[in-house]
């Protein structure tokens, strides 16, 4: 499983870009920059798009890409509260074609909506996918996903301090995970459902302490301005918990 990061911040510039993954050239986790950084070609080889939750971050590349992509319909995986973000909100037939439906010229469905269930597996082109609820707003799960070959990723999305109850259901080889602000910020992200080093620290503690290991991390969704210090305090929890931890950035790959 090779997994691209084409966007690993919550704030977007020049040389920053909004959260999403790419697996092996056909599955897309969360749609903050799945158009800018690939090729036409690139696009038309995604198969399927999962998503985490309904803030803007992580859909916002949905209408511009259903946009690019009228020759084929692709499968767009969320709760049925996500989806129903995209239909009421972007692709809701104003500001850009409700694309689940036939329009215009376009006889086709371009984006086929399928509900995910929290903890039942799925088979998602070839990967097994199990949504897991996690501590977040707008009842935002993260993915645990499966490649053919048995390699599993867990990808936690958004969330704040509290996933005991999800370390039960996941056992993932590589963890990526949310770290969004700095240890002097933790009232900050508390408050906001999000993760600073110390919160990861006691929640690496919980997954070792539930599953007797620790999975080498890659850490996601860093907002730009205090990147520096998370990546800092980062390693003081990698050198405490000897494990590789790694602060992923745009264009990263990783092999698993
Ligand atoms: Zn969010
Ligand atoms: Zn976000």
């Amino acid at each position: 499983m090779i997994i691209r990061f084409l966007g690993t911040h919550n704030q977007a510039s020049q040389d920053k870009r909004l959260i999403s993954l790419l697996i092996d050239y056909i599955l897309v986790v969360d749609a903050g920059n799945i158009v800018a950084d690939l090729s036409f070609d690139e696009q038309r080889r995604i198969r399927a798009i999962l998503l985490s939750h309904g803030h803007y971050d992580h859909i916002r590349d949905i209408p511009a890409y259903a946009f690019n992509n009228t020759v084929r319909t692709t499968s767009v995986y969320a709760t049925p509260y996500t989806l129903e973000f995209l239909s009421s909100h972007l692709a809701d037939g104003l500001i850009y074609p409700k694309f689940t439906e036939k329009y215009g010229y376009v006889d086709r469905q371009v984006l086929q909506f399928c509900p995910l269930e929290h903890y039942i597996s799925q088979d998602i082109e070839g990967y097994r996918v199990t949504a897991v609820p996690v501590n977040h707003p707008l009842q935002a799960v993260g993915f645990e996903i499966t490649s053919p070959k048995g390699k599993k990723v867990f990808y936690t999305g958004d969330t704040g301090p509290g996933l005991a109850a999800a370390w039960q259901h996941v056992s993932p080889d590589y963890l990526i995970i949310e770290v969004t602000l700095p240890n002097r910020l933790s009232e900050q992200a508390k408050a906001s459902s999000h993760l600073c080093p110390d919160t990861l620290k006691q929640e690496l503690l919980e997954f070792r302490k539930t599953k007797g290991y620790l999975p080498p991390t890659c850490l996601v969704h860093m907002s730009p301005e205090y990147e520096k210090e998370i990546i800092k305090e980062a390693a003081a929890v990698s050198r405490e918990l000897r494990i590789p931890i790694r602060a992923m950035a745009e264009g990263d790959k990783l092999s698993i």
